[in-house]
C-alpha cells in the first residue's frame, strides 16, 4: 500500500474513531470479491473520500457499513456499537445514526422539499402521526434551520419535481442531517452535477462535517474535486486499499497504483495541445489511421 506522509499526526488506530472497519470483506452470490479484507478508521469530523476505478468496491464498502449490503465477514463498528452483530430490529435503530446521501437524491418527487427534509424524522416519531405528517413543532423548527443551513429556505413549499439538481442534492443533505447523524455516507453526490454545482455541493458537505462534527465517507469518481475538499483520501482497487493518506500525498506512483498506467503528469490542457488541431490537414499515411483504414 502507498501511503502519504501524514499531515496531522497517523491517521490510523485512532484512539476513538467514529466508524472502523476490521477486516471487511464481500463475497457477492455471484462469486466476485468486491471487498477483500477492508480495515479503514475514520475520526470524528474527518471527511475521507473514497476513489477508485469502476469496480474497485466502493459503493459496496458503503452499503455494507449500514448492511444494506450484508458482508460476508469482518466487522463494523460505528463509535462502540457492532453493527454487524446487530439483529434486524437493532440495526433500524442504529441506522438513525447514520445519514446516507444518494446520487439520485432520492426524494419523493410529489411531495415538497419541507415534507421530504421532514421524511429524514420518520425513524423516530410515531407510525401515525408519521402518517398524518404530523410532526413535533422542535421537528419542524429544526427543518427550517436545517433549510436555512443549505440555502433552501425560500423553496420549503416547491414541489421536489420543481428543483435543480444542485436544489435537490441540497434537499437530501437536509433530510439527512435532521436525522441527527453521526456518520455520513455518500454516494457518488456530484455524479449527476456540473463543475461548479458540484464544487459547492462538497463544499457545503464539508462545511456542515467541520460544523457538527461529523465522519463522513465519500464515495466519489472526481479525483479532482476528492483532492480539492476530502481531508483524507482512500484508493479502492479489486476490492483493497491501496492508497491511503492526505490529497497532497495522491502522485502519479499513487493514481497508478490505484487506476493502473497512465501519463498522469500531463494537464487537460497539455493533451489538447498536443493533438492536431480541429480540421487539420494529416498527412495521408496518418488520415487513414485516424479513419480506422
Ligand atoms: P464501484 O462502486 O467501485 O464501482 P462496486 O462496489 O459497485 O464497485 O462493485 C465491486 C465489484 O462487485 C464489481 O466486480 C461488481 O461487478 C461486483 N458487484 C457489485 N454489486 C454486485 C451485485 N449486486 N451482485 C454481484 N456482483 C456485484
Amino acid at each position: 500500500m502507498i501511503a502519504g506522509p501524514p499531515r496531522g499526526g497517523p491517521v490510523r488506530f485512532l484512539a476513538d474513531p467514529m466508524l472502523r472497519t476490521i477486516e471487511l470483506t464481500k463475497r457477492y452470490a455471484t462469486g466476485d470479491l468486491a471487498l477483500d479484507r477492508v480495515s479503514l478508521e475514520v475520526p470524528r469530523g474527518q471527511v475521507l473520500a473514497l476513489i477508485g476505478p469502476s469496480g474497485a468496491g466502493k459503493s459496496t464498502l458503503i452499503r455494507c457499513v449500514n448492511r444494506l449490503v450484508e458482508p460476508t465477514s469482518g466487522r463494523v463498528l460505528l463509535g462502540d456499537t457492532d453493527l454487524t452483530a446487530l439483529t434486524r430490529a437493532e440495526l433500524r435503530m442504529a441506522r438513525r445514526r447514520i445519514g446516507m446521501i444518494f446520487q439520485e437524491y432520492a426524494l419523493i418527487e410529489r411531495l415538497t422539499v419541507m415534507e421530504n427534509v421532514l421524511s429524514g424524522r420518520l425513524g423516530y416519531v410515531g407510525f401515525w402521526a408519521s402518517w398524518f405528517r404530523r410532526f413535533p413543532a422542535a421537528d419542524l423548527a429544526r427543518a427550517f434551520e436545517t433549510l436555512e443551513r443549505v440555502g433552501l429556505v425560500e423553496f420549503v413549499d416547491k414541489r421536489a419535481d420543481a428543483l435543480s439538481g444542485g436544489q435537490r442534492q441540497r434537499v437530501g443533505i437536509a433530510r439527512a442531517l435532521l436525522q441527527n447523524p453521526e456518520l455520513l455516507l455518500v454516494d457518488e453526490p456530484t455524479a449527476s452535477l456540473d463543475p461548479k454545482t458540484s464544487r459547492q455541493i462538497m463544499r457545503l458537505l464539508v462545511e456542515l462535517c467541520g460544523e457538527r462534527g461529523l465522519a463522513a465517507v465519500i464515495n466519489i469518481h472526481d479525483v479532482v474535486l476528492a483532492q480539492e475538499f476530502a481531508q483524507r483520501v482512500v484508493g479502492l482497487r479489486g476490492g483493497r486499499i491501496v492508497f491511503d493518506g492526505p490529497p497532497g500525498a495522491l502522485n502519479a506512483a499513487a493514481l497508478t497504483a490505484i487506476y493502473g498506467d497512465e501519463d498522469w503528469s500531463r494537464t487537460a490542457a497539455e493533451e489538447a495541445a498536443a493533438r492536431p488541431p480541429r480540421g487539420a490537414v494529416l498527412p495521408d499515411r496518418d488520415r487513414m489511421g485516424a479513419l480506422g483504414q
